[in-house]
């Protein structure tokens, strides 16, 4: 079985994703993870956003691998090197969307992506999982809250990182990513029609896990 789970930034994805991956035995891929290292490798080499020529050619041309560290963390490798951090910059969290606008860009992703979903056993995280990666998936969840809980989340993830961008500029910060995101002309953030709805504010990543694991398995 593939689940796709798909949602505006700071929604809780990922903590939910994980766990209902482990849960189930399932590999987790965070796809955003993805587009993060090349937007971390096009800041390293210098290339603006309005290059999408060269945005294109370095996302065919990197190594991105996902693995987990000895604690079982989950880890971000671009070419070899272990970016994990590096990619939750702030910097990089304001250039990725430029980046995942570039069609060659999600083209040489997507392609990725679909490979490492082949053998299926897959939780996989991202915006457009449900409607253009995986189109075919088995379970599909879109998951949301208000963008003041949102912010929150990011808020708090960013301070345990070590980076200091206060509330109002995470706020002012996912309003652009989303509505950058959900306004690009190739594979936009849009709920799959097959996709069900949860909104997890007020709620633990826990109890959005339980919800999802009761519908996987309820058939
Ligand atoms: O999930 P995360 O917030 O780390 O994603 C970072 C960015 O990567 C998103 O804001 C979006 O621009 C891009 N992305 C995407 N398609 C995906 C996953 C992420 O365009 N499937």
């Amino acid at each position: 079985m593939r689940i796709a789970i798909d949602g505006p930034a700071g929604a809780g994805k990922s903590t939910v994703a994980k766990e209902v991956a482990r849960r189930l035995g399932y590999a987790y891929i965070d796809t955003g993870a993805m587009y993060r290292a090349v937007a971390l490798a096009a800041l390293r080499a210098g290339i603006p956003a309005w290059d999408v020529e060269a945005l294109s050619n370095l996302s065919g041309s990197v190594e991105i691998r996902l693995g987990s560290g000895e604690d079982g963390s989950t880890r971000v490798y671009l070419d070899g090197q272990d970016v994990s951090r590096e990619i939750r910059a702030p910097e990089v969290s304001r250039f990725v969307s430029r980046v995942a606008e570039v069609p060659g860009v999600r083209r040489h992703l997507t392609e990725k992506q679909r490979r490492l979903a082949a053998s299926g056993r897959v939780v996989m995280e991202g915006r457009d999982i449900g409607t253009v990666v995986l189109p075919d998936a088995e379970r599909k969840f879109f998951i949301t809250a208000t963008v003041e809980e949102r912010a929150r989340r990011r808020y708090a993830e960013a301070a345990g990182e070590g980076y200091s961008i206060s509330y109002e500029e995470q706020i002012n910060e996912i309003m652009r990513r989303d509505s950058r995101d959900a306004s690009r002309g190739v594979a936009p953030l849009i709920q799959a029609p097959d996709a069900v709805v949860i909104d997890t504010t007020g709620k633990s990543p826990g109890q959005v896990a339980e919800t999802i694991l009761s519908l996987v398995r309820g058939g």
